[in-house]
């Protein structure tokens, strides 16, 4: 079963077609990394599956149910975004639970679901602290803490660890991968790092210029790569 669904999208700013008959399914519990140079339309896309970027043609179906035209609270996804898009005035247990506040969850499955969410991350200690009075790993942990505690059916990651440092970086690809293998919720996680791509993914869809130029299991990439841009990219030094 397909948990996502993109079916011929396309995507036009004004003129420019920036997305060109995408199509991807992505399978119920898969982690897949949708890798490509800087303006490719990465983006874009994971903001068209949240419903934040209307779709000019094609569909998109979450759990089999199709999302067009679906206000983006009304998804049952959860974006995670890079750590420096914590609310700053608010502590660790507020910027956990802002997003169920809004949707107007109970108090008790509000609790329920922060001391899960810090439980598994390691936050418990770091409840009452303020974002400035935690460190760059910590900070991420709670935008990742942000997305657990609404328990969706996918998570999309947009370059979430591009603001931190070299070694930082390589271990919260170890954490987001640990989180993927306890929780398996589907996860489309969008970076520009090669690197990135190859060891976090179960699939890796390599995208030129609005175009998949090729979908597959890392190693197949790898090995077998379907033309020169696919192998250039794979194999240029990170
Ligand atoms: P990526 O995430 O792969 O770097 P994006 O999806 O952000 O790429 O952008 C793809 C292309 O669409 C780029 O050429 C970018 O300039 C253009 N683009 C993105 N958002 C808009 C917008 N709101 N209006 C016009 N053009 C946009
Ligand atoms: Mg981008």
């Amino acid at each position: 079963m397909a948990d996502v669904t993109i079916d011929r999208v396309n995507k036009e700013f004004g003129a420019v077609k920036v997305l060109k008959n995408i199509e991807l399914e992505i399978r119920d519990g898969e982690f897949l990394v949708l890798v490509g140079p800087s303006g490719c339309g990465k983006s874009t896309l994971l903001r068209m599956i949240a419903g934040l970027e209307s779709v000019t043609a094609g569909n998109i179906s979450i759990g089999g149910a199709k999302v067009n035209g679906v206000a983006p609270k009304d998804r049952d996804i959860a974006m995670v975004f890079q750590s420096y898009a914590l609310y700053p005035h608010m502590n660790v247990r507020k910027n956990l639970s802002f997003a169920l506040r809004i949707r107007k969850a109970s108090e008790e499955e509000i609790e329920k679901r922060v001391k899960l969410a810090s439980e598994i991350l390691g936050l418990s200690e770091l409840m009452d602290r303020l974002p400035k009075q935690l460190s760059g790993g910590q900070r991420q942990r709670v935008a990742m803490g942000r997305a657990i505690v609404r328990d969706p059916q996918v998570f999309l990651f947009d370059e979430p660890l591009s603001n931190l440092d070299a070694k930082l970086r390589i271990q919260m690809r170890k954490e987001i991968k640990e989180l993927h293998q306890r929780l398996k919720t589907t996860s489309i996680y969008v970076t520009h790092d090669q690197i990135e791509a190859l060891t976090m993914a179960d699939r890796v869809v390599v995208m030129r210029d609005g175009v998949i130029e090729q979908a597959g299991p890392p190693l197949e990439l790898y090995d077998r790569p379907a033309n020169i841009f696919v192998a250039g990219f794979i194999g240029a030094p990170a």
